[in-house]
């Protein structure tokens, strides 16, 4: 949703161009109502999902740690204030020489999915803390993240061992269910795969003292989702069903659910036509698209809300497409898109809800559009 000082700011400064808008408040009060739902996770944000400086900034001051995939992405966590004890290297995909620059700047914690990562964090950074991701299904997700990262529960345990053998400290298991992650009981069944890897390791004498329960928790697009307080609720309930009174160390890494609702993007109808006199589908071509920063309309997976000059007036299904000269750059089609009959070109839209993995996916100049500009009020 658009807030009033998102409003005021598009009102008095007019950007030009498309532009995302990004309202601290609201970022503030995602990290409050995390806080409140899991008051004894330790929370990660994501810093993929929007790393601007000033989002860090506010964040290391509020307390949070910061989720990492990449040298930069720490460096960009440590500018913001966070010291290294609070920064994880998430990504299970490290170049040795990365591991090594990290453990050098003071990080101690690294994800790995296999044994082939395990013998690099060995040999860069001895002695470190690392967890093991295991495979979800990604059901009820939106935006699933497959079987890339992760492995089967059974060879977590194995990497956990080798871990151990090689001198790190085997310290937990992870798991993502799947971002825009809309069935509550998606972290039951993840949490019952972690303690078996926790019970197997723990009869053969290791410890280990950690769930990362990663991200997943939704934005609301166009349909409600439920509030921070009921996944909180829903996991506590897993981790008790499944850890009884002995419940590790837990950690969450909220990425969209962090930042998502506090953007709205600021677009303008470029161009609306039809290919055909007899058809009854527009096309509505905005000035900002797939390579804009609207990556996630990818199969049409993520449906933002859009808010026009005419809302209320009849509406009637259209094509919805980028400025670029891509045919792929076409956010909305298998399911139209309704929109105002009376919206015409020139008409200024908010996207809405877009304040996660916008920006940086955007392209570096596509058709000699520049990225997506960004404003963090
Ligand atoms: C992207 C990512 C997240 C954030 O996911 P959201 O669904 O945006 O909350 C968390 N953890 C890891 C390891 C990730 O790669």
């Amino acid at each position: 949703m658009a807030t009033q000082r998102i409003l005021d700011f598009l009102a008095t400064r007019r950007p030009n161009g498309p532009c995302l808008v990004v309202d601290l408040d609201v970022v503030r009060d995602n990290f409050h109502a995390f806080e409140k739902a899991l008051p004894d996770s330790r929370i990660y944000y994501a810093v993929k999902a929007n790393p601007a400086p000033e989002i860090l900034r506010l964040l290391a001051s509020l307390g949070s740690s910061f989720d990492t995939a990449s040298v930069a992405e720490i460096e960009m966590a440590m500018d913001a204030g966070a010291t290294p004890d609070r920064i994880s290297f998430g990504n299970t995909i490290k170049k040795e020489r990365d591991v090594a620059r990290a453990y050098e700047l003071g990080i101690r914690l690294f994800a790995v999915d296999c044994v082939e990562e395990v013998e690099k964090i060995a040999r860069a950074a001895p002695g470190a803390r690392v967890f093991c991701r295991v495979l979800t299904d990604g059901e009820g997700a939106e935006w699933p993240l497959s079987r890339k990262f992760g492995c089967v529960p059974a060879m977590a345990i194995d990497v956990l061992r080798y871990a151990k053998k090689l001198g790190l400290d085997a310290y937990g298991v992870s798991f993502h269910v799947g971002s825009q992650q809309t069935d509550l009981s998606a972290w039951d069944r993840a949490l019952e795969d972690a303690k078996h890897v926790f019970a197997t390791l723990a009869e053969e004498g290791i410890t280990l003292r950690m769930v990362n329960m990663g991200g997943g928790f939704p934005t609301r697009y166009l349909k409600d989702v439920p509030a921070a307080q009921a996944y909180g609720q829903a996991i506590f309930e897993a981790l008790r069903k499944h850890f009884g009174n002995r419940i590790p160390e837990t950690i969450i890494e909220p990425g969209r659910g962090m930042v998502g609702n506090a953007g709205v993007i600021k677009s303008e109808v470029v161009l609306i036509s039809k290919k055909a006199d007899n058809d009854n589908v527009r096309w509505v071509y905005l000035d900002i698209g797939k390579f804009g920063g609207l990556a996630e309309t990818m199969d049409e997976a993520i449906r933002y809300p859009i808010v026009t000059p005419h809302d209320g007036d009849a509406v009637a299904p259209c094509v919805l497409a980028g400025p670029t000269c891509d045919s792929a750059d076409v956010m909305y089609e298998k399911t139209p898109y309704a929109l105002p009959l009376s919206l015409t070109i020139g008409d200024e839209v908010l996207i809405e809800g877009t304040g996660a993995y916008t920006t940086t996916y955007a392209s570096v100049a596509f058709n000699g559009f520049e990225p997506l500009r960004s404003y963090v009020i």
